[in-house]
């Protein structure tokens, strides 16, 4: 093993309002599907979205809608959601990277220590097409967790960090230690499924959340947004001891 491979960093983002922001793209997406599916009655109020999975949430929703979620009921749900979603994002000026994120994705590809990862509550087609239509190519992500990839039901974010883990490692062919990790998030959702698998923690308040709140739930540190390239690439490639 050498310096260097001892010294790698291992980054998970999130995507929706941490790397970019497509105008609640995803929720209104979900609405047009139920109302088409089910009928105008059909309701996204009362559901949670920010920080959860999208297979909690449609279950969630299918649930509120009195339909029940069986293997048909969302197989249905989710191909008319992905076809919602695909007109949405085609809208110009919906889909947008976060102030900082494209500059900062540069930084880190440029960095030989660094490995890229997502960890999302996205289902893989949707986290693709937001991603797409912004601008970032998901392929500059070597290791992508998905929010369908919960090895548990209900399913939980604080599920993922190990799948990703393992992931690396199966790319690196050596273990990779939580502590050489980062989830980088906008909720506390996010920050909870770091700390919880001991992993590090990056919050960034241009979600839902303030940098107060990030704060709260514990994150390491709290950015308003990716935009100070520098003091982020910092934190995120720190070297030597981290606790
Ligand atoms: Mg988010």
């Amino acid at each position: 093993m050498t310096w260097h491979e001892v010294h790698v960093r291992y980054l998970l983002f999130d995507i929706d309002s941490t790397l970019i922001d497509t105008q609640r793209s995803g929720m209104l997406a979900m609405l047009d599907a139920g109302r088409e599916l089910y009928g105008e009655g059909f309701t996204t109020d009362g559901v949670e979205y920010a920080g959860r999975l999208d297979p909690l949430i449609v279950n969630d929703l299918l649930s509120a809608a009195g339909v029940g979620a069986s293997p048909f009921s969302i197989a249905d749900f989710r191909a008319v959601y992905f076809a919602k979603l695909r007109l949405r994002l085609e809208v110009p000026g919906t889909a947008q990277m976060l102030p900082g994120v494209g500059g900062l994705l540069a930084r880190l590809t440029d960095e030989p220590g660094v490995r890229l990862g997502l960890l999302t509550g996205n289902y893989e087609e949707s986290g693709v097409m937001k991603l797409r239509a912004c601008g970032i190519d998901p392929a500059l992500f070597e290791v992508r967790v998905w929010g369908d990839e919960s090895p548990l039901w209900p399913p939980c974010r604080d599920h993922l960090p190990p799948v990703g883990i393992r992931r690396f490692a199966e790319r690196a062919g050596r273990s990779v230690d939580p502590a050489t990790v980062t989830i980088i998030g906008d909720t506390p959702h996010d920050v909870r499924c770091g700390l919880s698998n001991g992993c590090h923690v990056l919050a960034v308040a241009t979600g839902r959340y303030s940098a107060e709140a990030l704060r709260d739930a514990g994150a390491e540190l709290v950015m308003d947004d990716l935009s100070n390239t520098e003091r982020v690439a910092e934190f995120l490639l720190r070297r030597g001891t981290l606790r």
